[in-house]
């Protein structure tokens, strides 16, 4: 079994490494698939239907955190672009609504201060929005 092992390269961002895990689960999946078929033709089903659950998982994991980085990589290009992206803070129990600059690692349901008016609950981000130009302008 020959293992190429990638060569270490100088400046290597959190994406490419998030990528090379997607990667390697996707391709630990597929030789679970492989053994999947193996053990089935050998009749081994206990260990058929094991390894089918773990290329399952593995292939259903890989997918969504594809599918998340896809999102991430499009919220910080949004977050490059001129227009500004804002988040929505709301508390649940008031109703209270402000509305910030977009800030690195900004998601929907996160929870990130108490409530500055009833002091009862936390304001969460409900909403993660690209504004116009104009409108960026005239609230500064
Ligand atoms: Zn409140």
């Amino acid at each position: 079994m020959t293992e190429q092992q990638p060569q270490k390269k100088k400046g290597i961002n959190t994406f490419s490494t998030f990528y090379l895990i997607i990667l390697l689960i996707f391709v630990v999946s597929m030789w679970f698939l492989f053994r999947a078929i193996i053990f089935y033709q050998e009749g081994l089903m206990d260990e058929f239907m094991t390894s089918t659950l773990i290329a399952a998982m593995g292939l259903a994991t890989s997918g969504y955190m594809l599918f998340q980085m896809r999102r991430r990589t499009e919220a910080i290009t949004a977050m490059v672009q001129k227009s500004e992206v804002v988040s929505v803070l709301e508390c649940a129990k008031c109703g209270f609504k402000n509305l910030r600059k977009f800030l690195k690692g900004d998601h929907v349901f996160k929870v990130v201060e108490l409530c500055p008016r009833c002091s009862a609950d936390s304001l969460m981000i409900t909403a993660i929005y690209q504004q116009e130009d104009e409108k960026a302008k005239s609230q500064a």
